[in-house]
């Protein structure tokens, strides 16, 4: 039997380059090896105040983009975290089997909170747990995560456990996957930090659905420096490093090797070979996603299918964690 693998993107922005070179291309490969799971996790979309069309649009666009990207519904399961009802049912059950010490320890919660942030929803309190159910309701055996995103698996695991311990042998303990990760790629405008789906400036950021144009402008206005030497050095040329790792990662080649291939050449090729590079990666995503985009009928149907596989393997955890609970 393969091992599960299960990872959620919640749909909160347009997906970027750095998801796709950073995360769902190696996703690919592991379609043949582990059964895998991924899940547009809309319900964690309203932690924050966003309207009902933003989220609904942008769970048929992240959806769509996952399967442009190549996620394949014939291997994998792909679908939509709010058709699986199961998902919600098992958080509370799980709210039972939480510290409040543990949930006081999640960053985004703890971060807001030193912030001084003010309204702040139970939900972004609460929605680590509902991360474990996510989890824990396919019998996981892996999640491939940023290290950002290490503590969540751990408090699955441990919630897992104390499960376990008190109500017998249910719940799979997952392990967090943190080794196969791909390149790290940073903000165009800002290569000091890294390239977000939710950053508030669009000119910092390559999205999947951008146009040969929006790329082309984009990497123009790139930040370099004003050596006028293409090294890797992310100290020093941090602009540089990051257009050699879009190139290295978008082409296949190491980094040395496209650093050689630029020897003695100026910035102007350097951001010419970028542009080429992540044109040759987005537009075959960005047309797919748009005949997606054009058929939502077979894009909600492929939804409907995935819903329907999760939600049988989702109802065999739910009743097994219930009747292990005492509840009818
Ligand atoms: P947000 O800005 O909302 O945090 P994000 O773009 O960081 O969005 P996440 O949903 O946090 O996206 O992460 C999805 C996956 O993409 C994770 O596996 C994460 O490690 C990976 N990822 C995100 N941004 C990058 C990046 N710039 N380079 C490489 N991998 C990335
Ligand atoms: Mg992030």
């Amino acid at each position: 039997m393969k091992k599960v693998l299960y990872s959620a993107t919640k749909p909160t922005g347009i997906l970027t380059l750095g998801n796709y070179l950073g995360a769902i291309k190696n996703w690919l490969p592991l379609q043949d090896e582990y059964s895998c799971y991924f899940c547009v996790a809309n319900l964690h979309a309203h932690t924050v105040e966003l309207s009902a069309s933003y989220v609904y649009d942008r769970t048929l666009q992240q959806l769509a983009l996952f399967l442009a990207c190549g996620l394949d519904p014939k291997k994998s399961v792909i679908y939509v975290q709010s058709q699986v009802k199961e998902h919600s049912e098992l958080m509370w059950l799980l709210n039972c089997n939480t510290m409040m010490g543990e949930a006081n320890r999640m960053t985004q919660y703890k971060d807001k909170v030193a912030k001084g942030v003010k309204s702040l929803s139970t939900a972004l309190y609460t929605y680590p747990v509902l991360m474990a159910a996510d989890i824990l309701l396919y019998n996981s055996n892996v999640v491939p995560v940023g290290e950002d995103q290490v503590q969540h698996v751990e408090l699955a695991r441990d919630i897992a456990n104390r499960f376990n311990h008190r109500f017998g042998e249910t719940f799979v303990v997952p392990k967090a996957m943190v080794g196969k990760v791909g390149a790290r790629i940073k903000g165009l405008l800002d290569p000091t930090t890294k390239m977000g789906k939710s950053d508030d400036d669009p000119n910092n950021v390559i999205f999947l659905t951008d146009s040969d144009e929006e790329i082309t402008k984009k990497i123009k206005r790139a930040v370099t420096d004003s050596l006028n030497n293409i090294a890797y050095d992310e100290q020093n040329q941090p602009g540089v490093s990051n257009l050699l790792s879009i190139i290295s990662a978008c082409e296949n080649v190491p980094i040395e090797e496209v650093v050689k291939s630029l020897n003695g050449q100026g910035y102007g090729a350097l951001k010419k070979r970028a542009t080429e590079a992540v044109i040759s990666v987005v537009k075959p995503i960005r047309e797919k996603f748009e005949y997606y985009m054009n058929n939502k009928d077979e894009l909600l149907n492929i939804a409907l299918l995935g819903a329907k596989k999760a939600q049988k393997v989702a109802i065999e955890t739910i009743n097994k964690a219930k009747s292990a609970m005492g509840l009818i």
